[in-house]
């Protein structure tokens, strides 16, 4: 795997639900942004099926949009975009590539980064989540290339060419980015989605420094996110 050690000016994250930026890019997000990247984060959905408490669909969403507030400040995320999708009903369709477009011609990134939507099984048995997927193809499929177009939605502004995306959750990865200085921004961020967590903080803050040691190991970094690195197309 290869260092990726460009700080790109603007980054614009994209993803499902209101903790995934925080796992899957937290420590890339939060080191670009202490470096002087301005970072943008698009989060798609309201998160409002994730608890299995008795509370209402409307109450877990306006306590998870808090936990988003806090967790973004805690990472530099300079603007916080709510597309506002139920959990399980955002779709790669028409619409929602318009919204991401618009926040593509808007916000000007060099860097997308977003989930890599072709992981479906995890090692572990694991079964990626059917929002990760769509949100991935969705914000493929707007970077490249309706974002750069200009017949693609002309309503939504000039166009602009993504350089590259950077997609997480990857079986795939072939860049891995030093987090070493956003670690603890990481896992404070991480911390602030509290409906979430299922064994407290000090777990937290364990297995997500463990994860990162484990992706940097025989890199001569400490501490490391990674990523499957995708330059153009379409
Ligand atoms: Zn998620």
């Amino acid at each position: 795997m290869r260092l990726f050690s460009d700080v790109p000016g603007r980054v614009l994250a994209i993803f499902a639900h209101p903790d995934d930026a925080e796992i899957a890019a937290g420590g890339t997000l939060a080191s670009w942004a202490s470096q002087g990247a301005e970072v943008r984060l698009v989060l798609c959905t309201l998160g409002d099926k994730g608890s299995r408490a008795d509370d209402s669909p409307e109450a877990v969403a306006l306590r998870r949009s808090h936990e988003a507030s806090n967790a973004a400040a805690r990472l530099g995320v300079g603007s916080l975009i709510t597309l506002g999708y139920p959990d399980g009903e955002v779709t790669n369709e028409s619409s929602i590539r318009r919204r991401i477009v618009g926040q593509i011609r808007e916000f000007e990134p060099e860097v997308v980064i977003c989930p890599d939507p072709t992981t479906v099984y995890f090692a572990g048995g694991y079964y990626n989540h059917r929002d990760h997927r769509e949100v991935g193809w969705a914000a493929l499929d707007s970077a490249f290339p309706a974002a750069r177009l200009p017949k693609y939605f002309p309503e939504e502004g000039r166009p602009h060419s993504v350089g590259l995306c950077l997609l997480s959750g990857t079986l795939f990865p072939d860049v891995l980015v030093d987090i070493s200085g956003g670690l603890r921004a990481k896992i404070e961020a991480v911390a602030e989605h509290s409906s979430q967590l299922e064994y407290g903080v000090e777990w937290l803050g364990t297995a997500l420094s463990r994860r990162a040691e484990d992706v940097a190991k025989g890199s001569g970094l400490k501490y490391g996110e990674c990523f499957r690195l995708i330059q153009g197309g379409g």
